[in-house]
Order: C-alpha cells, then sequence, then structure tokens
C-alpha cells in the first residue's frame, strides 16, 4: 500500500473534513452529483446494464460509452444518402464534401492547437505512419527515436518498422526509457536527460501523452522544449489524452501528433483519428509526406490535375474522402466536449479520481488487503485513471469485480485499470465500487 494522505484540495468539499476518512455512503455520494452542474451529462449516455441496473462502467478510456444523440446523427448522413445519392457531397444538412471541416473547431479547443493545425482522418496507427513519414527524417547520424519501454505494442511496431524503412536498426536507433528500479512511472528529469544524452544523434522524441498502462501524465511541454534544445523533433500520441486532459500543444511547441475518438471521446468503435502539426511544418511544399486528393487544393479537387497543390493546412495530410458514416457521431461527441469544456471536465474528473484513489486507499486500510495504485498521485501527472496493483490476487478481484457488475480492464501481466470519465461517471458510481470492492476482498481474504 502506497500511503499517505492526500491532498484535501482534491476532495469535494463535503469531504475536506474528513479527508481520509472520507464518507463512501451512497447518500453522501448522490448528494456531491447533485452539487456538481455537469452531472447532468450523464443522461446524455446509454448506460450499460447488470442485473436491471447501471453497470459500473470504468472503462471509457477503453471503449467511450454511445451518446444518446448518436443514432440520430447517423440517421442524418443515411437520410441525406437515401435522398440525395452522390448529390449529398453537396447537399444535406452536412454536406460530405467538406465533412470533416466540423471538427476542427472541438478538435483545436481539445488540443490547444489552432484550427488549421488540426484534422479527423483515418486510424490512429494509420496516422502515426502518416506522420512519421513526414517527422522521422533520419540523416547522418541523427536517427534515433526516443520512446518509453513498453508503450502500447501499435506504437512500437510503428517505430520499428519505420527505423528498418530508413534502413536502420532498430537495436540502436530506438531507445527506449524505463522507469527507474522500483519505480512505475517516469520522472521527467529522466526524460530530458536521455534526451540530452542522445543530443546530435537524436532525430525524434515519441511518447504517450498519458501512458495507457500506468496512467501517467507526462510533461509534454518540458519534453518538447529538451527535444527542439537537441534539434530534434517532438510528437505525442494522445490516444489516452484526448478528451482527458487540456493541452495547449501549439503554444508548447509540439510538431505534431494523433490520437483515436473512440476512448475518452466517445465516438463509436473504430472511429475516426485526428492529427494536429504546428503551423511552422504548414504549406511547406518541400515536405515528405505520403499525399491523396483529399489533401490537394480544395477549390481544385474536381479539376482532377496531376499536380499535388497541398492545402496549407493540417487537412494536406488527408488522403481520402471522409468516411462519412464513420465520422457522424464524432461531431455529437465533440460538442458535448465543446459544452462542457475540457478545463471544467478535468476539474471534476480530479475530484472524482481522487475520490476512487481515496475509496481503494480506505478499503485496502479496513481490509488489510495489499492494494497498490501505480498511478502518480500528483494530479498534474495524471487524467482520469487509476491502475490498481492487487498483489497476488488481481486477476481473482477483477474476476469478481466484474461479476459484480463492474467493467473495468485488465491489462496484462498484472494492472485493473479504471477510469472515472467526468462526462458520465458519477460520486454514486463510485461509492458503489467502494461497496463492491470491499466485499470481493473480504470475500477472496
Ligand atoms: C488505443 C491505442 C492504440 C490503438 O490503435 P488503433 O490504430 O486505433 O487500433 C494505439 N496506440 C495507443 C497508445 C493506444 O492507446
Amino acid at each position: 500500500m502506497r500511503g499517505g494522505r492526500i491532498s484535501c484540495e482534491l476532495y469535494p468539499p463535503q469531504l475536506t473534513d474528513r479527508a481520509m476518512n472520507a464518507d463512501f455512503t451512497l447518500d453522501t455520494a448522490r448528494a456531491l452529483d447533485v452539487a456538481d452542474p455537469l452531472s447532468r451529462f450523464r443522461d446524455q449516455f446509454f448506460i450499460p446494464q447488470h442485473d436491471g441496473e447501471d453497470c459500473i462502467y470504468l472503462t471509457g478510456n477503453s471503449l467511450g460509452l454511445q451518446p444518446r444523440a448518436a443514432a440520430d446523427a447517423l440517421q442524418v448522413e443515411l437520410d441525406s444518402w437515401r435522398e440525395h445519392g452522390v448529390e449529398g457531397h453537396f447537399r444535406g444538412a452536412h454536406p460530405w464534401a467538406d465533412y470533416h471541416e466540423r471538427f476542427a473547431r472541438g478538435l483545436a479547443h481539445l488540443t490547444g492547437a489552432q484550427e488549421n493545425e488540426v484534422v479527423a482522418m483515418n486510424a490512429l496507427t494509420t496516422n502515426l505512419h502518416l506522420l512519421l513519414v513526414s517527422f522521422y527524417r533520419p540523416q547522418g547520424k541523427r536517427r534515433k527515436i526516443l520512446a518509453e519501454a513498453k508503450a502500447f505494442p501499435s506504437d512500437r511496431y510503428a517505430l520499428v518498422s519505420q527505423i528498418r524503412f530508413h534502413h536502420g536498426d532498430p537495436a540502436t536507433d530506438l531507445i527506449e526509457l524505463s522507469p527507474r528500479p522500483g519505480e512505475h512511472t517516469l520522472r521527467t528529469v529522466d526524460i530530458e536527460s536521455a534526451i540530452q544524452q542522445a543530443g546530435d544523434e537524436l532525430a525524434l522524441v515519441m511518447m504517450g501523452g498519458v501512458n495507457y498502462y500506468t496512467g501517467q501524465r507526462l510533461d509534454m511541454r518540458t519534453i518538447t522544449a529538451a527535444a527542439a534544445e537537441v534539434g530534434a523533433l517532438c510528437g505525442f500520441d494522445l490516444a489516452h489524452a484526448m478528451g482527458n486532459v487540456p493541452m495547449s500543444l501549439h503554444e508548447w511547441g509540439v510538431d505534431f501528433a494523433c490520437w483515436c475518438s473512440y476512448k475518452y471521446l466517445n465516438s463509436g468503435p473504430g472511429a475516426v483519428s485526428g492529427i494536429y502539426v504546428h503551423e511552422r511544418h504548414l504549406g511547406l511544399t518541400d515536405i515528405p509526406r505520403f499525399e491523396g486528393w483529399w489533401g490537394h487544393d480544395k477549390k481544385r479537387r474536381f479539376l482532377m490535375e496531376p499536380d499535388f497543390h497541398p492545402i496549407a493546412t493540417a487537412e494536406a495530410w488527408q488522403l481520402s474522402n471522409a468516411p462519412v458514416l464513420n465520422m457522424a457521431v464524432h461531431a455529437v461527441a465533440l460538442d458535448q466536449f465543446l459544452e462542457a469544456g475540457i478545463d471544467a471536465l478535468r476539474e471534476r474528473g480530479d475530484r472524482l479520481t481522487a475520490y476512487l484513489e481515496a475509496a481503494i486507499h480506505d478499503v485496502a486500510e479496513r481490509t488489510g488487503a495489499e492494494l497498490e495504485i501505480i498511478t502518480p498521485t500528483e494530479v498534474n501527472q495524471r487524467g482520469s485513471q487509476i491502475s490498481l496493483l492487487a498483489h497476488g490476487f488481481g486477476r481473482q478481484l477483477f474476476d469478481d469485480l466484474t461479476a459484480a457488475g463492474v467493467v473495468a480492464d485488465w491489462r496484462e501481466p498484472n494492472v485493473i485499470r479504471m477510469a472515472p470519465v467526468p462526462l458520465y461517471n458519477s460520486f454514486s458510481d463510485l461509492a458503489r465500487f467502494h461497496a463492491i470492492l470491499q466485499h470481493c476482498i473480504l470475500k477472496s481474504h
């Protein structure tokens, strides 16, 4: 048990006096829900059921829940197709020819970018490759990529295959940074010194903005600055950061980023990914890039000319016309974020996450079970995720929680991930979780 009191400011105000003895009764939790205006968003989602009750759904970091408005949004596009056929590209509620433009505002809000720096397109790993084509440009002895050890496998496959594509050797060109012995998360100073050490051999820093396994949020501003200092570019995979933590990618000078929209962004399984490219890389004609007709000057797209004239925005990286049926729900989901605001959501997310953390500490104290949270305790080093190790009984605990209606996820080798998502999780969910966790542990100990 990594103990210690949790900073009182994080507690919902009603709980500050009681600190570690926070009250996890359903009545207290309901009062917290009633007091928070953002609680109203929960009713805009379908909550999966278990034994006739709402599940305690804590996997919004894996697949976000379905907004109730999703089906209607899809139906609008099916109707447009039915009524207009090919003319739907230019007619209907949202003509498909510039369909992707609907997303720029929401994506700019979430990334802290300018609207010309973001675009929704393709799938995440596809976009990671497209961006690496442009931003991993090994030359002379500057060939190395710095990444985190145990990155999400798809990211590692992408990095290794890109290095091979450039005839490099992943054994020397991929630097994978691990936490210090006995620690679970990376220290910013260690990332900075790895960057300095690689120096003029470093071509690129490419890391997850929020680590999928530990839930650690990296200091993207400091890492980007350290990369620039040695002449390297810096990109982030924001799969677990988008819709979770506020960012200022433009101001921080991040070179590029990509994400998916089916996790915290609630846009549906396999839904469209997105990219961010800093303004300084836009409008260049000599940048290496794999190109397609949807990146070509919009006014001339249908002139069917042989030569490519890139759009002077991140849209230049688009290849194909918009997968409208895949994207329709994305608009609904982004509108919810624009309405709530990512800063307000993070603030609620911090309170929910602290409440879940305190609930786990409380159960560990009451039962004597060995529970260890590997997610950082500092709010600026995490978002809405708690990764829990239950030493020796993790898998059993996970299975018992699942049987009791808690939807969490298990990630090999031994972590239970839980995400209290501010758009639809409630304090009541977490009070119920507290009771179930205690019950499951008492049963098996
Ligand atoms: C979820 C996730 C992926 C998934 O990639 P897809 O191309 O969307 O299948 C990749 N990388 C990270 C870091 C992820 O969290």
